[in-house]
């Protein structure tokens, strides 16, 4: 299908990113999903070919990539491996908290160690603490101009490979989420470790780890938003990201759809393609269906972010939720039409449903979306 909405500029960034997806991360794919690996060796060329600048604002020396160029860039990765974008990007979802309540000094500091390649993570949950952000373990004191951390996060993407955190931790156990502060720690700070690496079902070409903080002393400076602020600041952040965040799905969605289609095409029983059965028509109309509504849906949402700078809770919640259930239905459709093939690691639709199952978990559960957007409703 045409996409008519698209500048020439985007259409051209599209190809730009799809050529590249397709020439450096393709052949590595199968590989580093069966080891559980994220592929360093692209990521390097990723990052000199511009990919993880794109989001830094010009003023920092980036390209000042629209949110709009940015999800159509990472779908076209997605479509390739969805883990691999997910934790190349990390740099981007771990500002968000500086972008909300950082200085100026503080986005200048962590953007201009993005521009040297450096990645960031974000570090919110905890054993303890997952949809229940605010029973944070992880403890902050104040000794003198400096901090000292204590805990552990888990499930931290890209938290083995990143070079700074935003970490969120408790100042005071028994105000709950008030007692939160978010803080910047840099990896080669004394104390700091990566834990155990996540042996995952699915999006195995990112990293996912746990990230230690012994003892970790921070200056005062590295605290981002003020005391108390920092639960507010994780939920606000999750706000902005989690709506156009979904792009990986929409790549996965894609990527099912045509493996299907041309499967259906060629597998022959009882005389004629399986694709001249109404049956199998109906559920690949339905799975294109549902993924160009997903798809609509989540360039609204970057559009009206790029529009008018505004991030709206209730359709963040509703997009991340739609598309990544959808997502979900379309990857087992596909293994379906598939048949016996479909459940085979020779075939790639197996991968695609194990990569779609994390988009209903991660950056909140979709019964934690339900709860939002029910909120918002009945308020
Ligand atoms: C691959 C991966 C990458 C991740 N990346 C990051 C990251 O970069 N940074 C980060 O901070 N975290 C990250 N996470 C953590 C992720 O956000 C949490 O796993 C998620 O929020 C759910 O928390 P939990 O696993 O503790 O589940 P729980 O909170 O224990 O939930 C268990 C089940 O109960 C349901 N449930 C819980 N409370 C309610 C309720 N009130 N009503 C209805 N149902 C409820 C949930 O929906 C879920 O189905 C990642 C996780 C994974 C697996």
């Amino acid at each position: 299908m045409q996409d008519f909405i698209l500048t020439d500029e985007q259409q051209d960034l599209v190809a730009f990113a799809k050529d590249f997806a397709e020439k450096e991360l393709k052949p590595v794919v199968a590989e580093c999903d069966r080891k559980g690996e994220f592929p360093m060796e692209v990521y390097k060329k990723f990052y000199e070919a511009g990919f993880s600048t794109m989001f830094v604002p010009e003023k920092y020396g980036g390209t000042g990539a629209s949110s709009m160029d940015l999800v159509l860039i990472n779908e076209q990765f997605a479509k390739v491996d969805a883990g691999f974008i997910v934790s190349a990007t990390t740099a981007e979802f771990g500002v968000t908290p500086l972008r909300i309540a950082g200085t100026e000094e503080q986005v200048a500091y962590y953007m201009d160690r993005v521009m040297q390649g450096q990645l960031g993570a974000f570090c919110l949950t905890e054993p303890g603490a997952g949809s229940d952000a605010a029973a944070t373990r992880t403890t902050a004191v104040r000794d003198g101009d400096d901090y000292i951390i204590d805990g552990r996060k888990c499930f931290i993407t890209s938290g083995g490979i990143a070079d700074m955190y935003t970490v969120f931790a408790t100042l005071d156990r028994s105000k709950g989420a008030k007692g939160i502060t978010c803080f910047l720690v840099e990896r080669e700070r004394e104390g700091v470790s990566v834990g155990k690496d996540e042996d995952k079902m699915g999006l195995r070409l990112s990293n996912t780890a746990d990230v230690v903080f012994d003892n970790v002393r921070i200056p005062a400076k590295n605290r981002i938003g003020a005391e108390g602020e920092g639960f507010k600041i994780a939920m606000k952040s999750l706000d902005r990201s989690r709506g156009v965040n979904s792009y990986g799905c929409l790549g996965i969605a894609e990527h099912a759809i045509e493996e299907a289609v041309a499967y259906a095409k060629q597998r022959v029983t009882f005389g004629h393609p399986i694709i001249k059965n109404q049956g199998l028509q109906w559920m690949l109309a339905d799975m294109q269906i549902q993924c160009t509504a997903a798809r609509s849906l989540l360039y609204r949402c970057a559009e009206m972010i790029d529009k008018t700078g505004k991030y709206d809770t209730e359709l963040g919640s509703i997009t991340k939720t739609f598309v990544s259930d959808m997502c979900m239905k379309v990857t087992t459709d596909a293994v379906q039409i598939l048949g016996g093939y479909g459940y085979s690691r020779e075939y790639p639709v197996e991968k695609l449903m194990r990569d779609a199952k994390i988009f209903q978990i991660f950056e909140g559960t979709n019964q934690i979306q339900r709860m939002v957007i029910g909120g918002q409703m009945s308020r």
